[in-house]
């Protein structure tokens, strides 16, 4: 099967006038279609920078990196943009659900941003909805508004926001750090049944080594290298 995430040689170094601060020094690792891996490593390992890459939002300064076959460095910042609107979804530490809209109105954006120059734009997928709401648990949730949800309740909305769009891949950044021990592992769980369900290819930073066991592979970062690849017990 050919990889849908492939990092070659990865190297990152910001700039800041004379200062050089090297983030990511040649990264290689491959991802499978389905695949959930975890992304563990000290602080200032290049955890973020990694996800800043995938996720369009930087650019790498040396090496390749690809998302179904098309790489980065081939784009422009217009092409690379639309990328990131149709083939990333990102779930955040801090949830990030738009405060004045209902939970069922942040899925429906998501859906409609993420077809944005799309000629196939596709409608609200429901069968997709109430299949996530169900392995999710949100089903009785979707007309309240965040700030009516608990810590939990709204990351299991974000998650169903992320996969709506049927996205190459999701970007899940300390998807529990904001949660509870009793929460936390029922959003994870959930995360990961609902990976599973929908063969969604997801990536996940964690700081907790219990929680980045649920995946299929761990990354360990450090100094901008991953020091060794671990099968996850997910
Ligand atoms: P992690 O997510 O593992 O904590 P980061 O990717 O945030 O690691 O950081 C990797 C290294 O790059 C650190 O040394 C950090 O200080 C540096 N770094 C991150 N972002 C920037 C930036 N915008 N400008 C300069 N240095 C940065």
């Amino acid at each position: 099967m050919a990889p849908i995430i492939l990092a070659q040689e990865l190297g990152k170094t910001y700039r800041s006038g004379k200062l050089e601060v090297p983030a990511l020094r040649s990264v290689s690792f491959a991802v499978e279609p389905g695949e959930f891996v975890s992304i563990v490593g000290p602080s200032g390992s290049g955890k973020s920078t990694l996800f800043y890459i995938l996720g369009g939002l930087t650019q790498a300064t040396s090496g390749h990196i690809s998302i179904e076959g098309v790489d980065f460095a081939r784009l422009t910042d217009a092409e690379r943009t639309t990328m990131r609107r149709h083939k990333i979804s990102f779930i955040f530490q801090r949830f990030n659900l738009l405060p004045t809209l209902s939970a069922m109105g942040n899925i429906e954006i998501a859906n409609e941003i993420a077809n944005i120059g799309r000629p196939d734009a596709a409608a609200l997928d429901r069968s997709l909805l109430d299949h996530l709401s169900e392995l999710l648990g949100i089903a009785g949730r979707l007309e309240h508004r965040p700030n009516e949800l608990s810590g939990g309740e709204q990351q299991r909305i974000a998650i169903a926001r992320a996969m709506i769009t049927r996205p190459a891949i999701v970007l899940a950044d300390e998807p529990t750090g904001n949660l509870d021990t009793k929460n936390s592992d029922a959003v994870l769980r959930m995360l990961r049944t609902s990976s599973r369900e929908l063969n969604q290819t997801v990536l996940m930073i964690t700081h907790n080594p219990e929680a980045a066991q649920i995946a299929d592979r761990i990354l360990h970062m450090r100094d901008g290298e991953i020091t060794h690849i671990e099968n996850g017990k997910g």
